[in-house]
């Protein structure tokens, strides 16, 4: 026979922490607690199985289920000295929910169950407060109503207020037993009204109606959209906590309190936690009283007058106490604990592991792990490495108001505010004139690249994760909300729309780009700072971790932040976008709308020593660690001269007439650009470019041998390659430059490599391994081209896809390991098995998220490399990896 039911209490419990699946968290908690000989009030957990069953069986209970609720309750009964439904000493319970998940707010608490006419005088004489029974009795009409009978919560505080007003009474506690009389009978009343019929008198009636609630709920709106949002699968289903009640509100030697064994938003090992005064727990909860602090140095600190429970019930606190520290130590974590107190007696409600912010993470984890109650592993592995963002950047005030107006895609961590500008110049004049700025585009592109810089946000209606702006972005260290379909932007009016909100630019907004918000006005937020805590656990992680963590960057800045941040190279260096630098993009158009060889030679050499100095300064940076550049990739369209301004521009510069450089424009006009004239296509049809890269890269390298000493082994790399041949071809060229400087080929001064970002590349990876000395996977085009999904276009559908459970997540943010992936591993063991000691990495921006990087630690990659900012995170995620592939894991 299957066992449904599960009894806790009086020292010893049939469940434990370990059974938390079967018996949900709070379920799972309470035995453990119980069987800690805790003073647990007696009680029994209905399985979560049971609830799978219940639907299942079209919203019906097996036969057995019925005797052994009888059988448990019996039990609390004996515990207790009370009777259910007894009318002179009657037991009463509270029915809660309790998933495996913490499901906050999926489902309010029936509490006082099995009060009726007769058993409320019962509880009257008992507790010697015939005010306080009368209370509980409508406490409970009102929450069985609403939970159970859905009659609205409403209805019953309009009579409350009714009744204050004609009674002259204003707060609650003035009301006396036979206000408290009346009410009840006024609300028995209306659920007549309601419903038709009497509200429920029989306790086992009351309880039924209670355990049918809690499972209904498992599948109402409110849960089905929390369980969706936090990837809960419904099949888990919630157990049922029925537990004998103890009151927090029976006189001045009775409270109720909630309490975390170490300060939640810090981390600091202090006792943090409140308690009323003969209250209930709810009074805590609703903020109608104020509650106090526990200890008394929190109380001094705090500079309240209020007296703390270690002042009021010192002995109480003393044995609370106690029992924290031996639950944290228990559980080995910190702990959020509910507690109360009856009649001077010690009661634990509820144990857990408690919430906490980022930085309080890491310093519960750093600190536990030296005071010896866990180990590194365990402390590296407590940590969220996402949520080291928050630690890298602004984040919002959590207190401070905030007025929502949409959400986009959470595309580049930290909170700013500024005014809205639609256009990089202005951006950029906005910025050098004192002001904060939020550019507003409706997607940016490389051009935007100088405003960009110089705001504190972006955000753009269109455009997903891997998005320009979004990349560009992540680089910069600048929040970014991208793909918000709800803006509708006029660049004309200068004017942004968000439902019935208009915004005109130069209006202030603030974005939060780790979660997509978009806020009307200055929202507050809060420095990050860098711990010694964060230094410590870098470490640790450092000590751990198998693969390289190096940066994606190009620019000298974010080079250094990256080093900074404990990057051990540059893994991407994407050149197109040192060519949009504002002294180089005119000879860099005149290079693309040239006709011919001669011309564009002509236009490179102007290139060349800005290119250079590129190098020798991030060769410089990285004081002689890897650098990879990739050799010129995007297409060609992004430098094409859009305004007139620029057609002329570039046209005097290349001394040709406007007409010819707008003829040779449309020649260059592609359908689609992200398909089309790109990558090594490039330097198969102008060799050249790729040439004047190879030479400005080998010069730097003697240039800063010759200033430092330091010998750089540059490693070039040629993106979207989908055959050897195409390899083949380039290596000749960048080989042939080298010769004619006196560097011979294949001696390891350099390595020439590819990026490996299409599926023919994967599949051919065999082939191309007998060329490149190097693989680096660009995923972001790889999850493109595997796809057939544009990049910068799926995030107009992407909500519709993870509604339909197609994507769990966006593929452009985690790598989708059955496709992509499998292309991945392909490559992998084709590349290693033709040459063995290929060098492996990433630089797709799954090359910072954490479960990407699992993978790529699962298939064996040297390195991952990421944004500056997502070093750290990187560095962490990678040891977590090398932890969980441990075989005792
Ligand atoms: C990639 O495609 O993953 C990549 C790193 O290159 P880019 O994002 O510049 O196309
Ligand atoms: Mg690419």
């Amino acid at each position: 026979m299957t066992k449904w039911v599960y009894s806790f209490g009086d020292g010893h419990a049939e469940g434990a922490a370990d059974l938390k699946d079967l018996l949900g968290g709070k379920g799972a908690n309470l035995a453990e607690m119980s069987n800690l000989g805790l003073p647990v009030p007696p009680g029994f957990t209905i399985t979560t199985e049971l609830c799978t069953a219940y639907y299942a069986a079209d919203h019906t209970y097996p036969d057995e289920l019925a005797a052994q609720v009888d059988a448990a309750l019996q039990q609390i009964e004996d515990t207790a000295g009370a009777k259910f439904g007894d009318p002179a000493n009657p037991l009463l319970v509270s029915v809660r929910s309790g998933a495996r998940a913490s499901m906050p707010g999926m489902m309010d608490t029936v509490l006082n169950l099995g009060l009726n006419d007769i058993t409320v005088e019962g509880l009257a004489s008992l507790s010697g407060d015939a005010r306080f029974a009368y209370d509980s009795y409508r406490r409970f009409i009102q929450m069985y109503s609403d939970v159970v009978l859905d009659v609205d919560h409403y209805l019953f505080e309009d009579l409350l207020d009714q009744h204050k007003d004609v009674a002259g009474l204003t707060l609650d506690t003035d009301l006396g037993v036979d206000d408290w009389k009346e009410l009840v009978g006024q609300f028995k009343a209306l659920v007549q009204t309601e419903l038709g019929r009497s509200f429920p008198t029989d306790p086992a009636e009351q309880l039924w109606g209670a355990v049918g609630a809690v499972f209904g709920s498992w599948r109402n709106n409110r849960a089905n959209t929390y369980r969706r949002l936090h990837n809960i699968p419904e099949e888990w289903g919630t157990a049922v906590n029925i537990q004998a009640m103890v009151f927090g509100n029976m006189g001045d030697d009775s409270a109720t309190g909630v309490t975390f064994t170490r300060n939640p938003t810090t981390g600091e090992n202090v006792i943090y936690g409140e308690y009323l005064i003969n209250a209930q727990g709810e009074d805590v909860v609703a903020g109608i009283r104020t509650p106090q602090h526990l200890s008394k140095s929190a109380r001094v600190e705090a500079g309240d007058d209020l007296p703390s429970m270690e002042e009021v019930l010192p002995e109480t606190y003393a044995e609370l106490s106690t029992i924290m520290h031996d639950l944290e130590a228990h559980y080995r974590d910190m702990q959020d604990i509910e507690f109360t107190v009856q009649s001077g007696k010690l009661w634990m409600l509820q144990t857990r592991s408690g919430k906490r912010t980022a930085p309080a993470a890491l310093k519960i984890a750093v600190d536990m792990a030296n005071e010896g109650v866990i180990d590194r592993d365990e402390a590296l592995l407590r940590i969220d490495a996402e949520s080291l963002d928050q630690l890298l950047h602004p984040t919002l005030d959590p207190q401070a108001p905030k007025k929502v107006l949409t959400t986009g895609l959470p595309a580049s961590p930290g909170a700013a505010s500024g005014i809205v500008v639609f256009d990089a110049d202005e951006a950029e004049r906005a910025s050098h004139d004192g002001h904060s700025v939020i550019l507003v585009r409706i997607e940016t592109s490389p051009e935007d690249i100088h405003g960009m810089h110089a705001s504190k946000g972006i955000l753009t209606c269109r455009g997903g994760m891997t998005s320009h702006a979004a990349v560009v972005a992540r680089g910069m260290g600048r929040p970014c909300v991208s793909g918000a379909g709800s803006l509708s932007i006029d660049y004309a009016a200068r004017t942004l729309k968000i439902g019935s909100t208009t915004i005109k630019g130069g209006d202030t907004i603030t974005i939060d780009g780790s979660t997509g918000e978009v806020m009307l006005g200055t929202v507050k937020t809060i420095d990050p700072k860098m711990s010694e805590d964060f230094n410590t656990l870098m470490e640790w992680a450092d000590a751990t971790r198998r693969m390289i963590v190096r940066t994606n960057a190009e620019t000298p800045a974010d080079a250094r932040t990256a080093r900074e941040y404990g990057a051990q190279g540059i893994g991407l260096c994407r050149t197109e976008h040192m060519f949009f630098e504002s002294d180089r993009i005119s000879a860099v158009r005149e290079m693309i709308l040239a006709e011919n060889e001669a011309d564009r030679r002509k236009a490179l050499a102007k290139i060349l020593p800005m290119q250079r100095q590129d190098f020798v300064e991030l060769f410089g940076i990285m004081q002689g660690l890897p650098v990879t550049i990739r050799l010129l990739d995007p297409p060609l369209h992004e430098f094409l001269p859009k305004s007139e301004e620029e057609l002329a521009e570039t046209a005097k510069q290349a001394g040709v007439s406007v007409a010819t450089i707008r003829n040779r424009a449309n020649e260059l006009h592609e359908f689609n650009p992200m398909l089309g004239h790109r990558g090594c296509r490039l330097g198969i049809s102008y060799p050249e470019i790729y040439e004047m890269q190879a030479q400005a890269i080998f010069e730097a390298t003697v240039a800063v041998k010759e200033a430092t000493g330091e010998t750089v082994v540059p490693e070039i790399m040629i993106p979207l390659v989908g055959s050897r041949r195409e390899l083949d071809i380039l290596k000749a060229r960048i080989d042939g430059v080298a010769t004619d400087l006196g560097i011979a080929p294949d001696s390891g001064a350099y390595i020439v490599g590819t990026m490996i970002e299409l599926p023919r590349a994967a599949l051919m990876a065999g082939d191309i391994a007998e060329t490149a000395e190097f693989f680096s996977f660009g995923t972001n085009d790889l999850t493109q081209t595997t796809f057939g999904l544009s990049r910068d276009d799926s995030a107009s559908f992407l909500e519709d896809y993870i509604r339909h459970g197609i994507f769990t997540r966006d593929p452009f943010v985690t790598i989708d390991r059955e496709g992509v992936g499998e292309l991945m591993k392909m490559a992998v063991e084709r590349g290693r098995s033709v040459r063995k000691n290929l060098k492996l990495g990433i630089c797709g921006e799954h090359g910072g998220d954490p479960d990407s990087i699992q993978f790529c630690e699962d298939i064996g990659l040297d390195y991952v490399s990421c944004s500056p900012y997502r070093v750290p995170i990187a560095r962490l995620a990678a040891a977590q990896a090398v932890i969980n592939n441990r075989d005792d894991r």
